[in-house]
């Protein structure tokens, strides 16, 4: 459950925000469509506690962003814009280390394994980031997300740049991920929201 109340941010003079409220409850897969610069990944970065509003209030779970950060962070999985990767490691390698970010050294292991399995990642878990095609790389930035279980999902136009296979894919695995979970996606792309969304802000 994500609840945004009167939330403005401005970027020295640039007003990104206006008093934007809005709820979204588990189970929903809500998308944030709008066209470049309307403010949708500022919104994402502030409910990820990447970069405080400059006004309002906003509740992850039943935690507040400023004052509850590190519980906010735990709740959240967040796939940033651009997907960025540390392209010179080995794709276990990596989630291995997010994974440690968030988790005991004895769950590591089988979380890997999980998510390798969930997000198809199998065929390739043992090349390096820079040697996989865009859609694989978005399959590991989603593995990365999701590696602590976390009961929000976030992802920043998590299907831009793949080709229709991909895109039928990635959007597949999202959906069913929706289930469980809360989910807000940003795209620019009205039949995305159509594909995957059950809102839309
Ligand atoms: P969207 O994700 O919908 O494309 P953004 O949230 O990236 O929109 O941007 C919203 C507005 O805020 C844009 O006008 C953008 O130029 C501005 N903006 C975003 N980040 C910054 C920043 N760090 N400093 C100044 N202006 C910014």
């Amino acid at each position: 459950m994500i609840k945004v109340s009167n939330v403005t941010k401005i970027y020295d003079k640039q007003r990104a925000l206006d008093n934007v409220s809005f709820e979204v409850s588990k189970g929903d897969i809500t998308g944030f469509l709008g066209p470049n610069g309307a403010g949708k990944s500022t919104m994402m970065k502030i409910i990820t506690c990447y970069i405080p509003a400059t006004q309002g209030i906003i509740n992850v779970e039943g935690f507040d962003t400023l004052e509850q950060s590190i519980e906010v962070r735990k709740q959240v999985g967040y796939l940033p814009e651009h997907n960025p990767l540390y392209l010179d490691m080995y794709v276990k390698e990596y989630l291995s280390f997010v994974a440690g970010l968030h988790l005991p050294d004895s769950q590591i292991k089988n979380r890997v394994d999980e998510m390798i399995e969930l997000t198809g990642l199998t065929v390739e878990m043992k090349k390096k980031i820079g040697a996989l095609s865009k859609g694989y790389r978005q399959r590991v930035g989603l593995a990365q997300a999701m590696i602590h279980n976390p009961k929000v999902l976030i992802l920043d136009e998590p299907t831009s740049g793949l080709d229709p296979n991909q895109l039928i894919e990635i959007r597949a695995l999202i959906k069913n991920l929706g289930k469980e979970k809360t989910v807000i996606l940003s795209t620019h792309i009205m039949q995305e929201v159509t594909a995957i969304c059950n809102r839309v802000i």
